[in-house]
């Protein structure tokens, strides 16, 4: 089968012919339809410090996917209700179910994990197996939108862990997740959607996706702005996308007394937090985003998608089909694109 591989310690991506793989014991085999491609791949390709230190070559990379189930190995029929042609998609992190965390219904912070496309053969293949607990029926919902439901997930998890009924929802950071992140406050009935990020089309994604304010944070106050925005409150819930320290800061800056500060963006480096006034003296609570909880957020995300709560499409901006991976991670790296997504079967 035709897949995209890692194949050496080194930078660059490869599309290869490789072995189709078998669904052995509990696991499914599913032709794959669609694929995210996501920063994650980004740093595959370019073989940056983290990437030397996770993967071990060869793999198949890609970790967002939705297709057809093509075939169930042993003992799948007896505990799942899924069958052979039925349209899925699955949870990519593969966890051990066994360790604290797995047993107290905390799997997203297993830690065991294994993900696909990172440390085991991941979606940007024809064919993937997946263990059958981690694969989710798409009940309707269209491919090109199950092959993002990881990201759109991790926007869920994020949204959904605070409060947002009735409340002033700031996000920081306008990357594909940060956009999702904003239609999810506006569906779960936030008062006002504010959305920063430096690049303009990002934000006009952000005004797609249902956000009151958007803040040209190159050109803008974003405190400033957030502050007048909320009656000089700050904001009752901050979501931080970007890992960009002036945004984390601006987060901690923006948010209410006694507000809530959702950490998904992952910072290059260590940053520096003045804990007193940025968290102790605001009374702030500050939540960490791993994931996507198992599997309550896929429960959530699926009822929001199927009901036309939510309608992520608009983020979609590229798709090209699998042999044109270069050009994906390329619109990737010109920073205006929102979610792109390859076309397998
Ligand atoms: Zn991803
Ligand atoms: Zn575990």
């Amino acid at each position: 089968m035709q897949a995209v591989v890692k194949e050496k310690p080194a930078p660059g991506l490869k599309v290869a012919t490789v072995p189709k793989p078998t669904a052995g014991p509990g696991e499914v085999l599913i032709a794959v339809r669609h694929a995210g491609v996501c920063g994650t791949d980004l740093h595959i390709a370019d073989w940056d410090d983290w990437a030397q230190h996770r993967i071990r070559p060869p793999v198949v990379v890609g970790h967002e996917f939705a297709g057809e189930i093509a075939a169930m190995g042993d003992g799948v029929e007896e505990v799942a209700d899924l069958k052979v042609g039925q349209l899925v998609t699955a949870e990519g992190h593969i966890v051990c179910g066994h360790c604290l965390q797995c047993r107290t219904g905390n799997g997203h912070i297993c830690r065991n994990t294994r993900i696909i496309g990172v440390d085991r053969d991941g979606a940007f293949a024809q064919y993937i197996t997946m263990p059958v607990t981690n694969v989710l029926p798409l009940n309707g919902i269209p491919t090109t939108v199950g092959a993002i439901m990881d990201p759109i997930g991790n926007a869920f998890h994020t949204v959904l862990t605070a409060d947002i009924p009735g409340s002033t929802v700031f996000i920081a950071g306008c990357g594909p997740i940060g956009c999702f992140a904003v239609g999810i406050a506006r569906a779960a009935g936030a008062a006002k959607v504010i959305a920063s990020d430096v690049n303009a089309r990002r934000l006009e994604l952000a005004a797609r996706m249902g956000a009151h304010l958007t803040i040209n944070a190159a050109e803008d106050d974003v405190v400033r702005t957030v502050l007048q925005a909320t009656g000089g409150e700050g904001a009752d819930v901050v979501c931080e996308m970007s890992g960009v320290p002036s945004a984390l800061h601006q987060a901690f800056a923006a948010v209410r007394m006694g507000g809530r500060v959702q950490l998904l963006g992952i910072p290059k480096d260590a940053v520096p937090v003045d804990f007193a006034s940025e968290i102790i003296f605001k009374g702030i609570t500050v939540y960490g985003v791993i994931g996507r909880k198992m599997y309550e957020t896929w429960d959530h995300m699926r009822r929001y998608l199927t009901s036309g709560l939510l309608d992520p499409r608009p983020v979609i901006t590229h798709q090209f089909p699998l042999a044109r991976i270069d050009e994906a991670l390329a619109a990737i790296r010109s920073g205006g694109a929102g979610k792109i997504i390859l076309e397998i079967a």
